[in-house]
């Protein structure tokens, strides 16, 4: 059983392909599902120039993504889903339009810290004029009110804050583990996410660090490639198949209409 959660398209502009050739890649790859999970709108059309607007998610996306699953039924599931955002203040909106909305799963990430969009390369200059260490914490800050806000299935990237090489100075081990007590509690799964292998970085989210105390904590794992171009569907997944054998017994969890099931990879 192989699947692939964290998918993206053309929608978000940042991204190449349309929805359908997502589906088809996942199709030649022989994976059971395909999770289409693209950037989910913002109030106000917030942050536009990374997202679809909110009327296109009306339109196009979800219109689009329902056919495609009756159009592939015979071949692969097609998960209806999005990638959220956890941004303070935003919750009320995000708790509404995921009532509107029938999802197999949300994905919960944290891709701001303020106004900050930090995992944007266009603001990567940032970095350079804040304290690494703090970022951290404001970063696992968010992690954990992600995590408690009861908006999400899936903590997204969870460490996404070492794109693009940047290291704490101090252990954060204490900082980790206070965070996946209450990711825990929560009863979200984490992903491997297999992007980070193809940033700065060049590792997998989350570090092995992150997923020793996942594992500890018998957190459940879910698969995906955040492909934002449809040959990266299911990119890497060896490296994450190993990942799953040796901190989560060789098992993933599917995810139908917000209900988590468990399968042997
Ligand atoms: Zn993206
Ligand atoms: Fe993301
Ligand atoms: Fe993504
Ligand atoms: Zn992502």
């Amino acid at each position: 059983m192989l699947v692939d959660y964290h998918t993206h398209n053309q929608l978000c502009k940042h991204a190449d392909g349309a929805l359908e050739e997502y589906v088809q890649h996942a199709i030649q790859l022989g994976l059971n599902e395909i999770g289409l999970a693209d950037h989910t709108p913002m109030p106000n059309d917030w942050d536009i120039e990374v997202r679809m607007y909110e009327e296109q998610f009306w339109t196009d996306y979800k219109p689009t993504v329902l056919a495609l699953q009756e159009k592939y039924k015979n071949q692969i599931t097609v998960k209806f889903a999005v990638e959220g955002d956890f941004f303070p203040g935003t919750e009320k909106w995000v708790e509404e339009f995921n009532g509107k909305n029938e999802f197999d799963y949300v994905i919960g990430s944290v891709h701001y810290l303020g106004e900050w969009g930090f995992d944007n390369p266009l603001y990567v200059g940032k970095f350079d004029h804040v304290d690494i260490d703090e970022l951290y914490i404001s970063y696992y800050d968010h992690i954990k009110r992600s995590a408690q806000s009861g908006l999400f299935d899936i903590v997204g990237h969870c460490d996404l804050v070492k794109k693009f090489g940047h290291r704490p100075k101090k252990n954060i081990e204490e900082i980790l583990r206070a965070t996946f007590e209450v990711v825990k509690e929560s009863g979200m799964a984490v992903e491997i996410n297999t992007s980070g292998l193809r940033k700065p970085v060049k590792e997998v989210y989350p570090s092995e660090q992150i997923l020793k105390i996942v594992s500890e904590f018998g957190i459940p794992l879910t698969l995906g490639s955040d492909a934002h171009t449809p040959t990266d569907v299911g990119r890497d997944f060896d490296v994450a198949r190993e990942l799953v054998e040796k901190y989560g017994n060789g098992k993933i969890s599917l995810f139908s209409k917000r209900v988590r099931s468990e399968v042997k990879i």
